[in-house]
């Protein structure tokens, strides 16, 4: 029922690449004798059962890279499956939640990410990683954002923000009790730089002050909506340290595939 989906790249990237090599090495500390493929809840993370993995995207340079990705994703939402997609940058997101709002005529959008990625464009790129959601919510009013662990917002993001009626939740509000007092069917998109620098070193943009791998595996544990897809983005190998940021992505992946099943109606 669940669609496990690499996408290599890393193009809209601002300031390093790395994230394009992320799939790979995400899918190699799953399977990492280190560890096992266990699930908090008890879900079997079960390969070739409850969990198809579809390899990687291969993608076309320039702009049609995108609609490769929608395609890809109505694909898998067509087949009654649900995507769990390893990026790639943040800026992938756009393409694979625009196929889920198209599919969905509620949808709760949940951020986990340091960066509000609300920038009408950064560099003049407005496919930047740091824009997919503000391109999303233009296309899709009907979208709710809920961003949590932001510690980065300036005024242009704070405009954008009010504009899109996001409910932001700052590093420096939490906690927050209805933090995840959500409605309808969820998207989460897993931006790693989230978590504290400290815990996650293979990221392209150090932000310190944030979450504990636990505080977000707590948030990802509270939700209870039916989950229609989720992404973990932004992991960069070239900036890791033994592996250290691929098991943090491989137990993000683990635990979001037992999230869905378990909230699955
Ligand atoms: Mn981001
Ligand atoms: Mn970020």
């Amino acid at each position: 029922m669940i669609s496990l989906l690499g996408i290599p790249y890393d193009s809209s990237s601002s300031f390093l690449t790395g994230a394009a090599q992320a799939p790979e090495r995400i899918r190699a500390a799953l399977l990492s004798p280190s560890s096992n493929l266990s699930i908090e809840n008890g879900t079997l993370f079960d390969l070739g059962g409850v969990i198809r993995d579809e390899g990687d995207l291969t993608l076309s340079e320039g702009p049609v890279h995108r609609d490769e990705i929608t395609t890809a994703i109505k694909g898998i939402i067509s087949s009654g499956r649900k995507s769990l997609v390893l990026g790639g940058d943040h800026s992938i997101s756009y393409p694979v939640i625009r196929a889920h709002a198209a599919a969905n005529e509620k949808l709760h959008v949940v951020q986990f990410d340091a960066h509000p990625d609300l920038y009408d464009e950064l560099d003049g790129d407005r496919y930047s990683h740091a824009c997919p959601f503000a391109r999303l919510l233009e296309e899709f009013p009907h979208i709710e954002l809920t961003q949590i662990g932001i510690r980065t917002m300036n005024p242009h993001c704070q405009m954008q923000a009010d504009r899109f009626g996001v409910r932001v939740f700052e590093m420096r509000d939490l906690p927050a009790p209805s933090v995840l007092d959500i409605k309808g069917p969820v998207y989460i998109s897993l931006d790693l730089d989230v978590l504290d620098p400290a815990f996650a070193p293979g990221i392209s943009h150090y932000e310190p002050g944030g979450f504990s791998v636990r505080d977000v595996l707590s948030l990802i544990h509270q939700i209870s909506n039916p989950i229609v897809g989720a992404d973990v983005v932004e992991y960069n190998p070239t900036r890791d340290r033994h592996d250290q940021t691929a098991m943090v992505a491989a137990k993000f992946v683990k635990e979001l595939a037992g999230q869905i099943v378990q909230n699955a109606v």
